[in-house]
């Protein structure tokens, strides 16, 4: 563990829940200053220089978390952490198929506000979702073409259900993408399940 390693890649790599996150930040963070305790008046020296944590944790092969926790205590220095711990979770309430009201009472933001930011850009949640409207613009496709091919199978069944909309997951979709082998019309950038089908369509619209 460096002082560049941020506790939110820590925790997405571990996979771990934000219980248990907290947990063990309490257990090992306290631990981690034992070694330390010598360091810590010129921890202190070197911040009133305006010396960054990130510094003098890397010189003392530490954590800037934990150059926080020795010189400001917990839980002060907690509360970028458990800002982090949130992110971590939401991530993970969203990778679990959470929907996006699940994920904003995990973020402690009002769940319109999160569905903005999703629209706008503004908040980014991966791997992304797509819904039968995203479908369609994808591909062309009419709303009793799309209601067709789910019925028929042709589609993969949705990954999940967010209110009232049926979602799949960009990669799923990606993934059957390259599998089916779609004919796309040249024209009209439509595409089509089989060759018949796109034949029909270029004689009823395009000739
Ligand atoms: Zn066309």
């Amino acid at each position: 563990m460096s002082g560049r390693d941020r506790l939110v890649d820590l925790a997405a790599e571990r996979g771990m829940a934000h219980s248990q996150m907290q947990d063990v930040l309490h257990r090992t963070a306290l631990r981690l200053i034992v070694p330390h305790l010598d360091d810590i008046a010129a921890w202190d020296r070197a911040r009133q220089t305006s010396i960054t944590d990130t510094a003098i944790a890397e010189l003392s092969d530490s954590l800037p978390q934990v150059v926080a926790l020795a010189l400001d205590g917990w839980p002060s220095a907690s509360k970028a952490v458990v800002e982090e711990m949130r992110v971590v979770e939401a991530h993970r309430c969203w990778r679990a198929g959470g929907s996006r009201a699940d994920v904003a009472a995990v973020l402690g933001i009002p769940a319109d506000r999160l569905i903005r930011q999703l629209k706008s850009g503004e908040s980014e949640l991966l791997p992304h979702r797509l819904t039968s409207c995203d479908l369609r613009k994808r591909y062309g496709w009419t709303p009793s073409a799309i209601g067709m091919y789910r019925r028929k199978g042709v589609l993969p069944p949705p990954d999940g259900r967010d209110g009232s909309r049926d979602w799949w997951w960009e990669p799923a979709i990606e993934a059957w993408e390259r599998e089916s082998a779609l004919h796309w019309c040249g024209f009209c950038h439509h595409a089509f399940i089989s060759p018949i089908g796109l034949r029909a369509h270029r004689t009823r619209v395009h000739d």
